[in-house]
């Protein structure tokens, strides 16, 4: 069955329309943390993108028929530098990050994945690999490393659209001793007794990162799938290599068929880096943001369009939110609806979705009670507007004072009106503004809410 689907293609640099290999199931593999370190405000934008994309195809081909897979690095360098660095085993780190990561998947209300595999549990695929690299002379083993030869695979740097020289030039190529040319990327290396490692034919060591994700694709979507995700980031080395290893392995023309790539954060236009220490982690906007917000300013843009992370940003989430909360109804899943997708299945229009998300709320506000239903329902479908109690318990969290205090000075501007001062009347009701609280005069009483 064909679906209305189109993506731009990273793989043939233009959008094109979606055609999976089967005609009535998806596959989909996304490229997830290294955990060494809690995951930030640039790792949360694949994960909402890419959780509005599995969305989007449960939606169309149904529930059952999309397998997601979204691996865990729990094994790589930056994991063992960190736990020295930190003082930490690396069971100690990678399970504590591993836990705040999920937490940050559920405070961004991301979907589970159909999978989500760890690096650890699949060492004897990734060793099969190698052997089976090795064999076919893809690879080539040096004092205890073994490296991908990337000069046997003709179609090295089609994802990057650049050609070998091109590459090496860019930065981000690892210099080494053992290997025979500047591209090749490993495959395995030799542990130190107090690193982490696993035997193998080449002696105790540990797989490379972008083995990991070879191995780990193919178990659960196997040799072929039809869309592979991640960050710009990733496009070189990290992907062109997952797609070497892949097609010499598997003796295929091709890995995954649709390649997706998100955009760049930055933070107040500037770019986020240790060495700035401008780095937003989710954990600490965990702390007095609400996900619903940091999930909507995160759609904002176009996933390929880079994403400046700013105070303007998230207010203007916050008030949308509380603007559209105020429609909010509980709602049967049969009678939710998804008329306005459109914007959606064009390469995941999220900023034209969510204009949309505008004028159905403007509908809504005047309208029936379908025209809220229908409001309701697109919202979901974007992983918004579902939990009323979470918003609010977020915005009394937010107000500065508490009911005690509120109630107090709402006796109190009473009493003065009731004496005449209307100044001071005038007085208590700023006061109460200025901290977060609004109040309003019915013909008997006052009531109040928060901002
Ligand atoms: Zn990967």
């Amino acid at each position: 069955m064909t679906k209305n689907l189109n993506f731009f293609n990273t793989l043939s640099n233009k959008k094109e329309k979606f055609i999976p290999l089967n005609n009535n199931k998806v596959g989909m593999y996304v490229c997830g943390p290294t955990v060494y370190d809690f995951p930030h405000i640039g790792n949360a934008r694949p994960l909402v993108i890419f959780d509005v994309l599995f969305r989007l195809l449960r939606n169309l081909y149904g529930e059952n028929k999309v397998t997601y897979v979204r691996n865990i690095t729990d094994i790589d360098d930056k994991i063992i530098e960190s736990s020295k660095k930190n003082k930490k085993t690396i069971k100690e780190l990678t399970e504590t990050i591993t836990k705040s990561f999920h937490e940050d998947c559920k405070y961004l209300n991301c979907l589970q994945p159909t999978f989500e595999p760890k690096a650890t549990e699949h060492i004897k695929e990734m060793i099969d690999m190698v052997t089976n690299l090795l064999k076919n002379n893809h690879a080539y083993e040096n004092e205890k490393h073994v490296y991908f030869s990337v000069s046997s695979f003709k179609k090295y740097g089609k994802l990057s659209n650049k050609n070998s020289d091109e590459l090496v030039s860019g930065s981000r190529v690892e210099i080494s001793k053992y290997k025979k040319d500047p591209l090749d990327f490993v495959l395995w290396k030799p542990s130190d007794e107090s690193d982490p490692g696993w035997d193998s034919p080449w002696g105790r060591g540990r797989p490379g990162w972008h083995l990991e994700c070879s191995v780990m694709s193919e178990k659960f979507l196997g040799k072929q799938f039809d869309i592979h995700g991640g960050g710009l980031d990733l496009v070189f080395p990290h992907h062109e290599n997952e797609i070497a290893q892949s097609c010499c392995a598997n003796k295929t023309e091709n890995f995954a068929n649709y390649w997706l790539h998100n955009g760049f954060v930055t933070f107040d236009k500037e770019k986020m880096s240790k060495s700035i220490g401008n780095i937003v982690t989710i954990s600490k906007l965990r702390e007095n943001i609400n996900g619903q917000a940091v999930r909507l300013a995160l759609l904002s843009s176009h996933y390929k369009q880079p994403l400046d992370w700013n105070e303007k940003l998230i207010k203007e989430s916050q008030n949308t939110l509380d603007k559209w909360y105020s429609q909010f109804e509980k709602i049967n899943s049969e009678e939710l609806t998804n008329d306005i997708i459109e914007p959606l299945q064009e390469d995941l229009n999220t900023p034209k979705y969510i204009a949309k998300l505008h004028s159905l709320y403007d509908e809504s506000s005047k309208g029936n009670k379908s025209s809220k239903v229908k409001f309701l329902s697109a919202c979901r479908q974007i992983g918004l507007l579902e939990d009323k109690e979470s918003w609010d318990s977020f915005k009394k969290s937010q107000a500065k004072v508490d009911e005690n205090f509120i109630n107090q000075k709402i006796k109190d501007r009473n009493e003065a009106r009731k004496k005449g001062n209307y100044k001071l009347a005038d007085t208590v009701r700023k006061e109460l503004e200025d901290n977060g609280v609004i109040i309003e005069d019915n013909q008997e009483t006052t009531t109040w809410k928060y901002k």
